[in-house]
């Protein structure tokens, strides 16, 4: 038994985690980063991830899951009457590695067989068929996403394909990838990218994941299925696929379709005209319009059901990616979906879930409040997070490159935290959320629900079509966080020559002036030879009873200084009078 044990519901942010196990938020955050995850203290975690964190630390703490969907989730054994089900696989990588590239290139493959194509708009799981049989894709724009997916269980996904450009090699996001991969029990198929550039050197790659990260190539007697692919000639992609499929064959995929249907919320948002519009992949069961669906507190009737490319279908079963209308409100993402009889039965699920969560967020938020604004205080540190976004590549490349040189290396550093073309989704946000964040979406536009849902995270989005105007508030951004300077100014200096009173806070002096001049309303350091004894405001200047606004040097003054404390001044002390302004600073 451990010596202590931590319920988590869900997921768990990395200050109440830290908090919770009486550890200083930097030393998680370094364990992060150690094993490759950049997290900052408003960055949720997943279940896994904080066990494997825990565990890592060496401290004898149990993590425990708590559900709080709607409807418990039991573990399903499969029956005798199961049938195959498409491999659901999602594609993961370093930054640029070409993630987004290889799966255009995957979805184009089944336009040259013929299916129906079409894609036009952003969804976040595609389906391909090769030699007949079906692929589910998911689109993982940010691994967040993907951590927050796996916060209801491990199996969503079946194969991960991990994307590594020849060129370029293993990367932090590469070991990332390979991490979730692992915890997630998913197959890993690694797809060797950009083969068709001159500067390809696969071998490395091979060597590289061999030796530091024990996936073997099966050329090599290992076990791990390595694949040379060009996302941009497509040369391997093919072969990318059968690798996928035989992978998913020797798992033997099935899921019943004889039971109620259950999978998870992997989209969500408000469409105008079409209320909620719900992206759902389905794990288990046939979803069919007419069904009564609950989904965390969220429940409602399957209005239309759509493919991934927008087509209306009549069923959707075990792997398919669909869009449902329907929901009365919007379902969070990652939610567990599952069919009930009623209307009434949806409603009195829902209803269990809310309060729940409500409790949950009560007793977290108590504690977690104050944490976050004490660290989040501390760790205004000195880096501008930003997310960017455009409408394409190329613009994307060009904002990214020029934000680069805003960052002058000094001491305010622009991280690049995230990146993809495309409107700000409720990923971005959910990647944001943290004061020190600015998503910048250049030439794309911000959805309404996206909107809401950044003012209550307190997100800052900022839309621009000019770049040099997106740079220029990089820019003072990062000239807001810089420390002001304080700049002193010496006005004069004045020596005691007697001390009428002395107060608990105040003391009320007279002195002659011997250089600049005494004023008032500045500070004054009182010095007993070289020693500073302490520093007052000066509340009154008087020259012979009078109150005056300047005494200048060889005259006589009477004072009144205001003191922090009792300060017993002596004859012969001297004050220096100066000035002291915060002076906003500029990047040089
Ligand atoms: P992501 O960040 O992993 O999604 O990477 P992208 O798909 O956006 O690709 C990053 C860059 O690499 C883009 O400029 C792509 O055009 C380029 N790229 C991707 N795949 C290939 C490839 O197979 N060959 C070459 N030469 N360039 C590629």
């Amino acid at each position: 038994m451990a010596e202590k044990v931590i319920v988590v519901s869900g997921s768990i942010t990395v200050g109440e985690l830290a908090e919770t196990l009486n550890l200083p938020v930097t030393t998680l955050i370094g364990e992060l980063f150690k094993n490759g995850i950049v997290a900052t203290i408003n960055q949720r975690l997943d279940f896994e991830t904080a066990q494997i964190i825990v565990e890592e630390l060496g401290l004898d703490v149990e993590i425990q899951k708590k559900e709080t969907a709607a409807v418990e989730r039991v573990t399903h054994t499969l029956s005798d009457k199961a049938v195959e089900r498409p491999p659901i696989v999602a594609v993961m990588g370093h930054v640029d590695h070409g993630k987004t590239s290889l799966l255009d290139a995957i979805l184009e493959t089944k336009a040259v067989e013929g299916e129906a194509g079409g894609i036009t708009q952003h969804i976040s799981a595609y389906q391909t068929v090769r030699k007949g049989r079906s692929i589910t894709l998911l689109d993982t724009p940010g691994h967040e996403a993907f951590a927050a997916l796996r916060q209801h269980g491990a199996t969503l996904t079946d194969v991960v394909i991990i994307v590594v450009a020849a060129d370029d090699g293993v990367k932090p996001q590469t070991v990332e990838a390979i991490r979730f991969a692992q915890t997630a029990h998913a197959k890993i198929v690694v797809a060797i990218n950009k083969i068709d550039k001159e500067t390809a050197n696969s071998q490395l790659v091979k060597t590289q994941l061999a030796t530091e990260h024990n996936l073997n190539p099966e050329e090599w007697g290992g076990d791990t299925i390595m694949v040379e692919v060009s996302a941009k000639t497509g040369q391997g992609i093919d072969k990318l696929l059968d690798m996928v499929l035989l992978v998913a064959d020797f798992e033997e995929l099935k899921a019943d379709i004889d039971v109620p249907a259950e999978g998870l919320v992997i989209e969500s948002h408000m469409a105008i005209g079409r209320g909620s519009v719900v992206g759902l992949l389905v794990e288990q069961g046939e979803l069919k319009p007419g069904h009564f669906m609950v989904a965390g507190t969220a429940y409602g009737k399957v209005r239309t059901l759509l493919d991934f490319a927008g087509k209306p279908i009549k069923k959707a079963g075990p792997s398919t990616p669909v869009t449902v209308t329907g929901f009365k409100e919007l379902p969070q993402f990652g939610d567990v979906f599952t069919i009930v009889k009623s209307e009434k039965l949806a409603r009195q699920a829902t209803e269990k879930a809310r309060i729940e969560r409500e409790r949950d967020a009560a007793s977290t938020n108590v504690t977690g409040a104050d944490l976050l604004k004490k660290m989040t205080q501390k760790h205004e540190s000195q880096d501008l997070n930003v997310i960017v976004k455009a409408d394409v590549q190329g613009s994307l490349t060009s904002v990214m490159d020029s934000l680069k040189l805003v960052d002058t290396g000094g001491e305010i550093t622009l991280r690049i935290i995230g990146s993809g073309v495309g409107n700000i989704s409720e990923n971005d946000i959910r990647l944001a959320s943290d004061e020190n964040t600015i998503i910048y979406g250049f030439n794309v536009e911000l959805p309404p629900a996206v909107k809401r849902l950044a003012m209550r995270d307190k997100v800052q989005v900022r839309i621009y079509k000019v770049i040099y105007e997106l740079l220029d508030d990089a820019r003072q951004s990062m000239e807001a966080m810089l420390a002001p300077e304080v700049v002193e100014t010496e006005i004069g200096k004045l020596t005691i020559k007697g001390v009428f009173r002395t107060l608990k806070d105040e003391v009320i002096a007279g002195g002659e002036v011997t250089s600049g001049k005494a004023v008032p309303n500045v500070l004054v350091r009182v010095k007993r030879g070289d020693e500073q004894l302490a520093e007052a405001e000066v509340t009154k200047v008087q020259r012979q009873q009078q109150e005056a606004k300047e005494v200048f040097e060889g005259e006589m003054c009477g004072l009144s200084l205001k003191t922090q404390k009792k300060l017993l001044v002596e004859e012969g002390d001297t004050l220096e009078f100066f000035t002291r302004e915060l002076v906003k600073r500029t990047l040089g």
